[in-house]
């Protein structure tokens, strides 16, 4: 766009601005119908200013964006420059290549007689039906030495103390009641659902119960259970459980394995847990898991993409393995769903027990608290339609209903009348706190549900500020997932003599952690949750009402040892008109990782497939994740793996990460890459601290001013890698170590991978041969770039960014971008951006624009003005003379028939050759380094935006 001559930019850019005055002088001199009086024209004022706002101007209100969305893709953002000479050379290097080229130009012709052909054409060829056709039911034939063997071991077991000791604890469990039916049910059918509440035995009995009835039929040795867990720390302390249930160490009838960790049980008569991503790794290369007998899917109730996608694929597979049992464990929450999508397979509740647990409500709780709504609540959760339609419809009746019945004093029936009721309020939250603990006398434990990280800090400071909670008489302990576990660990002790617990939680300890003394339960009436935004795009992460599964999961956490007490902040009303369940993660995800993984199973077209879903997912979003993988490469026009997408599909992290990780052992700076790839596939090292202004500076100092949160992830694991006592090191700048060893064996694993696929010559992370280039920080970047693209943000001003598509964005706090008051850039690429208050971009790196020239897609060049320019993405502009364009764009192609070939004949490269391939890479390293390096020159930015 051309810079504006005069010093005030006109903010309207081409809109007429006569025309505009004139409107507005006519309408300034619009005056109420001179008949009306007093309130009515405080209505009238009102009325006309609301058709301002949004009546006959909107219209003309989309046009104005277009024409100025219009303007800001035709912006500079940046030059794309070579010097005469370096324009010669590097022609003269695509020369050398123009008689090579040809050769790799069918490379899939060129693949015969590799592995890789082996393996990708099959896999682009075949689908799983074809498999599972091909499985012919052998007539398995029983071992009898060993199951004599295993049965005598079962019966010498019931005369060791350990055992009989454990069996009289797992007596009072209630699913050790139901035994025979549940065990006879598995016998008789081939799919059963079971369902009980929490902590009634399905998890540590039910896999006991199969493995011990084929044991004492002496059958042991056609007998191998595998149970699935959603969690990776729940496989792990199961699989410890059950083994010294059974007073033996892991690795003999039990085990577990999760990513990274394996503790295998022996191959018969045994039980693994193992997470549901371990299982699908099995489907991979049998489908039809020949050698189990019996799948144990857990927790199906979580509703998490895999256990979703698991269900619907094994409902294939048991057509053919009509000898596989399978069964479905869940909460008691919705288990008839589950029977049902199974053909009404029978299903089986074990009652449970738990302390009654009485509840209060909003009405109750004002009553008690004398608490009164302001205006100005800090927090008003934003009401949709269909809120104000079920607050007119039940709310406000429900709310007369209670007046007439005269049970509540009129002040709590006015402020249930005020629309601010609804929302969530820290200081209603703190007001019960204070009346819990001043006005009762029991000592129990209270837990405090509120949606997320700020509102914990909140409601600490609130107590905090108060003086009404001194520390000798109350511990308050936050609990987040991103808080530093050495707090957490007060959770579990009970208090000393004389104190009060009070814990303030996300809903992590709604399931995940349980605390037994907890007797006193405050649901605020929200969750904070990702849904996906299938207009914008975009996730957002943002407080919403609870589920009634939530609320009731939350009220029993109360009766774990003794009767309790559960205030849920909604009005009854509310409460009854609650969703039922929480959606299931389907709907609200995005998808790439779930088609990947189809593709990879060969499950056929992504929409169809997934159309058979418990909870299908909308086509858009099926549609937006295909798209996504194309642009990325991974998918070809007709939906099929691409070698590329093949590689991505089998690296055990989200699809851009993958792509990281392949062109980083392809450029030879694998190091950093692998801390990278770890953390955006795993989760954030830096935690979250109660004071956020140390940590803000710690983090600061480690980034050393590279203006990248991915550089600032890989300094951190060199740093923690590096250091002599680790532990210090995590201390001094907020990390959690526990998450650094865990990115660091993903580092490992990762590195395993890419050797056994071939682009790596050893094992090593740190070894020269892939490093070649590692020191190089402006190489690193663009490779963070080419992998996270398109993700791209543009900086408008300040603080203020846009995406490709205009919708405004900012970086969140957590980004140390955030803190960065200079951009030599425009531009930068980002992995997690969520809708909160507005879009913010939680992770960035800025980056030139060489990367993108080099690794965009949709390159095309075009004249403005006489101004000649290149663009990528439809809308990326560079300013670029004609010929420069032209030398980009050949070696482009020559880029990507190098990548192309790279990726179908995996193999070290040997740069100390001097080919023409590896002039033509050093060339594209050189404009890259040189341009991050010196720093663009700020005068070609045009600021007027
Ligand atoms: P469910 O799967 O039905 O929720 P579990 O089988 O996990 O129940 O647990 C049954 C009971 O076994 C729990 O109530 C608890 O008392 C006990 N239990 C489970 N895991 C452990 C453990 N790791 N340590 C001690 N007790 C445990
Ligand atoms: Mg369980």
């Amino acid at each position: 766009m051309k810079r504006s001559t005069a010093g005030n930019s006109n903010k309207w850019g081409m809109y007429d601005r006569e025309q505009e005055s004139t409107g507005f002088r006519k309408r300034f001199k619009e005056r109420p119908p001179p008949e009306l009086r007093g309130k009515a024209i405080g209505l009238w004022y009102a009325a006309r200013n609301k058709a301002r706002r949004y009546g006959n101007s909107t219209e003309r209100d989309k046009e104005m964006r277009a024409k100025r969305q219009a303007s800001l893709d035709r912006q500079i953002l940046g030059t794309i420059q070579l010097s005469e000479t370096k324009k010669q050379k590097i022609l003269q290097y695509l020369d050398e290549t123009a008689s090579t080229s040809t050769e790799i130009d069918n490379f899939y012709n060129d693949l015969k007689g590799l592995e890789f052909e082996h393996n990708f054409l099959n896999h682009i060829n075949g689908n799983i039906y074809d498999k599972l056709k091909r499985y012919t039911q052998e007539l398995r034939d029983n071992d009898e030495q060993l199951d004599t063997l295993y049965y005598d071991e079962f019966v010498k077991k019931k005369n060791d103390p350990n055992y009989t000791e454990m069996l009289k604890f797992r007596h009072n469990l209630p699913a050790m009641k139901m035994k025979t039916k549940i065990v006879d049910l598995i016998n008789q059918n081939q799919v059963v659902v079971i369902s009980g509440e929490t902590g009634c035995g399905k998890t540590t009995q039910v896999a006991q119960f199969i493995l011990d009835d084929w044991v004492e039929k002496k059958r042991g040795s056609l007998c191998k259970v595998i149970c699935t867990q959603p969690r990776r720390i729940s496989a792990i302390s199961v699989a410890e459980r059950v083994a010294s249930e059974r007073a033996e160490s892991l690795g003999q009838s039990v085990g577990y394995q999760i990513r990274l960790e394996k503790h295998l049980p022996r191959q018969k008569a045994s039980i693994l847990f193992c997470t549901t991503g371990i299982l699908l790794k099995y489907m991979e290369s049998d489908p039809t898991l020949q050698q189990v007998s019996h799948l144990v899917l857990d927790e199906i109730h979580e509703r998490d993409v895999i256990s979703d996608f698991l269900i619907t694929v094994l409902r294939d597979v048991i057509k053919y393995r009509k000898d596989l049992k399978v069964i479905l464990m869940s909460a008691t929450i919705n288990s008839e769903a589950f029977s049902k999508y199974y053909g009404n397979a029978p299903h089986l509740n074990i009652p449970g027990f738990t302390y009654p647990v009485k509840e209060y409500f909003l009405e109750d709780v004002l009553q008690m608290t004398k608490f009164s709504f302001q205006k100005s609540a800090k927090k008003i959760f934003r009401k949709d339609q269909d809120f104000e339609k079920s607050r007119t419809e039940y709310i406000e009746p429900y709310i007369r209903q209670l007046k007439a019945e005269n049970k509540y004093g009129m002040f709590v029936i006015n402020e249930l009348l005020k629309p601010q009721s609804e929302s969530l309020n820290m200081h209603l939250i703190y007001s019960l706190l204070e009346h819990i603990c001043l006005k009762d006398k029991d000592d129990g434990a209270i837990l405090v549900f509120v949606p997320g990280f700020s509102d914990i800090q909140d409601l600490c400071k609130m107590a905090r500020n108060s003086g009404k909670f001194p520390p000798h008489s109350f511990i308050i302990i936050p609990i987040h997932s991103q808080l530093s576990s050495i707090d957490q660990r007060q959770i579990f002790n009970p208090a000393p003599k004389g104190k009060r617990k009070i814990i303030i939680s996300t809903n992590i300890a709604e399931t995940s952690i349980t605390i037994d003394d907890v007797t006193t339960v405050i649901n605020c009436g929200f969750i904070k949750y990702k849904t996906l935004d299938l207009e914008m795009g975009c996730e957002s992460l943002k407080p919403h009402l609870v589920s009634q599964a939530n609320a009731n999961q939350r009220r029993g956490r109360a009766g774990r040892v003794k009767p309790g007490v559960c205030y849920h902040l909604l009005i009854r009303a509310r409460y009854e008109i609650l969703d039922k369940f929480m959606q299931p993660e389907v709907l609200r995800e995005r998808l790439e990782d779930v088609v990947l993984q189809l593709k990879l199973l060969q499950l056929g077209e992504a929409e169809s497939f997934l159309a058979n879903l418990m909870d299908p997912p909308d086509k858009k979003s099926v549609h937006m994740s295909v798209t996504l993988l194309h642009r990325l490469g991974a998918l070809d026009t007709n939906e099929n793996l691409t070698p590329l997408g093949y590689h991505m599909s089998r690296l055990p992290v989200g699809a851009q990460p993958a792509k990281m990780l392949i062109l980083g052992s392809l450029f030879s700076c694998l190091d950093p890459i692998l801390s990278v790839a770890a953390s955006l596939g795993f989760k954030d090292a830096f935690q979250l601290s109660m004071d956020s202004t140390s940590a803000d500076h710690a983090k600061l100092e480690l980034a050393d001013g590279c203006k990248s949160d991915h550089l600032l992830m890989h300094f951190a694991v060199r740093g923690y890698e590096e250091s002599t006592n680790g532990y210090a090191f995590c201390r001094k700048y907020y990390l959690s170590e526990n998450t650094l060893s865990l990115i660091k064996s993903m580092r490992q694993q990762f590195a395993d991978m890419l050797c056994d696929m071939n682009f790596i010559e050893n094992h090593s992370p740190r070894a020269a041969s892939h490093n070649r280039n590692s020191q190089n920080l402006s190489l690193v970047k663009a490779i963070i770039c080419a992998g996270l693209y398109p993700n791209i943000f543009i900086i408008k001003k300040h603080y203020l960014l846009r995406s490709v598509m205009h919708e405004p964005m900012k970086f969140h706090p957590k980004s140390i971008l955030s803190k960065e008051t200079h951009f030599e850039s425009k531009l930068g690429v980002y992995h997690t951006r969520l809708m909160t208050q507005g879009i913010q971009v939680h992770d960035a790196t800025l980056v030139h624009s060489w990367p993108l020239a080099f690794f965009g897609d949709d390159f095309h060049e075009g004249i403005d003005n006489h101004h000649h320019f290149v663009v990528i993405s439809k809308k990326i502009r560079f300013k670029c003379s004609k010929s420069t364009a032209n030398v980009v764009k050949l070696m482009r192609e020559r880029l990507n028939e190098i990548l192309n070939f790279m990726v179908t004949h995996p193999g070290p490269i040997n740069w100390d050759q001097n080919t023409s391939d590896n002039k033509i890479l050093s060339a594209i390293i050189e404009l890259i380094t040189s341009q991050d390096m010196d720093h663009l020159d700020l005068s070609d930015f045009d600021d007027s935006n």
